[in-house]
């Protein structure tokens, strides 16, 4: 039963029985969520922890309707010091209020998007993989129109609510083999001047159905060109692209990256560019990607990134022309060690091997959960 407070009484609780070796990537039910309201005239409430995995949801909510609803994704870890922390959260705030001005909807200000994640955490404690299994818990926030409207408009109450799940390492033991992926001739992810830049529910569905069409051809991922000229890369269906030049006489590569504004701004991304040019001393281009570059072999290794599986290393890359024809485009020789090394050095940091991380200021809370 839930107590006055939202919390409900710990005795209750029979602690999970979970194979943290064994953990995947899919929804595992926890003690609890954390859900707010933001009401017209009223602001955002206290917020309070719910034990159960449902919502009553007003019928014409906007959400439901009209897609007014954005997600965000990131891991909590515990760490070598045996605390539990966030791994730059504050970007995912931002990015969630960016995701939300572009539907128009309200979204919590970093302070409540940063205490609603602590608070969950906190509870759900015993979900979170020991240091050292290579697992982590994922941290999902959800906002959402919960308001209902029957015209077109926005809604008058938003819920943010934000649920964890503990999840294992993508690849256990690092970085190793290659996926591939497919441009299809006519499909697109987003809009030139649309909605790519945000992380909304509705920018997703569309390449449910291509994406399994394209794993019955043997493919893993799409990958889609600019969706105004199709000249140049811009990103998987929900992670970047990201390429890599092979070492040069110095010993250095260069990281390549697109620049878009129908693209994700990915935080892994953005760690990675980081890694790379501070730890591994290389250079890093954030510019437009013709893909022509990557048909003629500019890149020794080519990879999709983001908060899932971090680095998923791509070796081929099928092309699909106007008459149905597939081209398939190998990429480099195969080898994936550009981004073995970026990987062991990315989870280094996240769960506090490397020496100066506190410097980064990429862990929150300092004290840890
Ligand atoms: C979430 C997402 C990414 C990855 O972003 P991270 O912040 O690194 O998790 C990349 N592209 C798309 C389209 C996404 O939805």
């Amino acid at each position: 039963m839930a107590a006055a407070n939202g919390t409900h009484a710990r005795e209750e609780r029979q602690k999970p029985d979970i194979d943290w070796k064994n953990l995947g990537f899919s929804y595992i039910p926890t003690y609890s969520h954390v859900e707010y309201k933001w009401r017209k005239g009223q602001g955002w409430d206290d917020g309070r922890l719910v034990k159960e995995p449902y919502m009553n949801i007003h019928i014409a909510a906007t959400g439901l309707h009209y897609g007014q609803s954005s997600f965000e994704g990131l891991k909590a870890y515990r760490m070598k010091d045996g605390k539990v922390r966030l791994f730059r959260p504050d970007k995912n705030a931002e990015r969630m209020q960016i995701s939300a001005d572009a539907v128009c909807m309200v979204a919590p200000p970093p302070s409540i998007f940063l205490e609603a994640c602590r608070r969950v955490i906190s509870d759900n404690i015993d979900f979170v993989p020991p240091y050292g299994t290579g697992g982590s818990l994922y941290v999902r926030p959800l906002l959402f129109g919960s308001g209902p409207q029957i015209g077109l408009h926005e809604a008058d109450e938003y819920t943010f609510l934000v649920l964890v799940i503990p999840v294992g390492e993508y690849y256990k033991g690092g970085v190793s083999g290659s996926v591939k992926a497919l441009i299809r001739n006519k499909l697109d992810r987003a809009a030139p001047h649309g909605t790519g830049h945000a992380k909304l529910g509705g920018n997703y569905p569309a390449a449910l159905g291509p994406v399994n069409e394209a794993v019955k051809i043997g493919y893993n991922l799409l990958l889609f060109l600019d969706p105004a000229t199709h000249t140049h890369v811009d990103e998987f269906s929900s992670s970047n692209f990201i390429a890599l030049t092979s070492l040069d006489a110095e010993g250095r590569r260069t990281y390549v990256t697109p620049q878009s504004e129908s693209i994700l701004n990915s935080v892994t991304n953005r760690t990675l560019r980081e890694i790379a040019e501070k730890r591994l001393g290389w250079k890093v281009e954030v510019r437009k990607v013709p893909f022509e570059e990557v048909k003629k072999g500019t890149y020794s290794e080519v990879g999709a990134c983001g908060t899932a599986a971090v680095i998923s290393p791509v070796g081929t890359i099928g092309y699909e022309h106007e008459d149905g024809r597939i081209e398939e485009i190998k990429i480099g020789d195969g080898s994936v060690e550009g981004w073995k090394a970026l990987f062991k050095e990315f989870s280094a940091l996240q769960v506090g091997e490397v020496e100066d991380w506190e410097k980064w200021g990429y862990h929150w809370p300092a004290e840890g959960i």
